[in-house]
């Protein structure tokens, strides 16, 4: 990252006593959870008023992490993040590169934007972020929001560094690479790494946290779409999966039961590209995976108005299952004729 952004940053944050609003995206992550946390801690390190808000609930595996319950839900306090935001000095936009991601708020914030009342800085790592930020701090060459922060904490003070925010980041780390399993994590992801655990982390028991605490029907849920849902298409290298409201209420579907879900539909060994299409009330909410030599967000980008990385990214389509589906399947189409899957 260019030391001329974390300069501005680091002069920003020094001021005393700001009034700080911490925000992030819908169907938040590790990474959207564990960066806005720690930018929390730091934040309130050094004196700042702090209040992180998502627009909608935090998956029950996340409920563990420290200072969670001092998160806003802003599909649930409306009103009371509205105030937050209209008297805050400085607004963070972590882990999210549009403005739309912040689901309910985005209205909102457009208009406090247009006032021009406020400062807007975005900590992200995903493609094309909006222009509308006073200060940026994204490249897409960093595994995770919390690694990008976590290189901020080391140029303005490593001594702010603690076991819990250790924590936040190190959940970020592991949950955006997929365990170090994805090919966005690079030797300076594993030292920043190492240098987490330094504070006392418990790797083994955050992993047990994240990932082994399934409720039963959240497990059905996967071998359910695994079994019946499952649809290959042999000729793009792609594979599918839908799931009904219906089908997501028979298993008593809870924010988060579908995480992970979708990396499954590139098991298969000729597959390269998958999506997961989820039916919710107002939206169909998609996911595209792809091995490295494919473009999922040149899909999700052209075709569903949706963005992310190039082998992971998503987007909400407004209509129905059906038209979602063949949507994908003319995106597959035209990118195998004309290659723009693999540029
Ligand atoms: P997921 O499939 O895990 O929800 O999202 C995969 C990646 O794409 C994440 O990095 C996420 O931030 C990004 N993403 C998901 N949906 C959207 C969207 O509608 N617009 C944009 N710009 N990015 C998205
Ligand atoms: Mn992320």
């Amino acid at each position: 990252m260019e030391k001329e952004v974390f300069q501005k940053l680091k002069q920003l944050i020094q001021q005393p006593t700001l009034k700080v609003v911490i925000l992030s995206h819908t169907h938040p992550d590790g990474d959207s959870i564990g960066s806005s946390l720690a930018l929390l801690m730091l934040l309130q390190k050094l004196g700042h008023h702090v209040q992180v808000i998502f627009p909608d609930d935090i998956p029950s595996y996340y409920l563990w992490m420290p200072e969670i319950d001092k998160i806003l839900i802003a599909r649930k306090e409306l009103e009371k993040c509205k105030s937050c935001i209209e008297s805050s000095d400085v607004i963070f936009f972590v882990d999210m590169n549009a403005l739309h991601r912040t689901d309910i708020l985005a209205d909102y914030l457009l208009t406090v934007k247009s006032a021009n009342s406020k400062i807007f800085i975005l900590i992200d790592h995903h493609e094309n972020p909006e222009k509308i930020f006073e200060i940026e701090l994204t490249t897409i060459h960093i595994s995770s929001t919390s690694e990008i922060l976590l290189e901020f904490i080391n140029y303005l003070d490593k001594s702010l560094l603690d076991k819990d925010i250790a924590t936040c980041l190190f959940t970020g780390i592991i949950t955006d690479t997929n365990r170090f399993a994805y090919g966005n994590f690079t030797d300076k992801t594993l030292e920043l790494t190492a240098e987490l655990m330094r504070y006392g982390i418990y790797p083994k028991e955050i992993h047990e946290k994240i990932y082994n605490t399934y409720t039963e029907s959240r497990l059905k849920l996967l071998g359910y779409a695994l079994l019946e849902k499952l649809t290959i298409l042999p000729e793009f290298k792609s594979s599918y999966m839908t799931l009904s409201k219906a089908e997501l209420r028979k298993f008593n579907y809870q924010k988060g039961d579908t995480e992970g879900l979708v990396n499954f539909g590139l098991r298969i060994q000729e597959i390269g590209i998958t999506a997961l299409f989820l039916e919710f009330e107002r939206y169909i909410k998609i996911s595209f995976r792809s091995e490295e030599k494919y473009n999922v967000n040149y899909i999700a980008t052209k075709y569903f108005q949706g963005g992310g990385h190039r082998n992971a990214s998503g987007a909400f389509f407004y209509g129905d299952m059906e038209s979602a589906v063949s949507l994908f399947i003319k995106a597959l189409d035209e990118a195998w004729k004309n290659g723009y899957i693999l540029q």
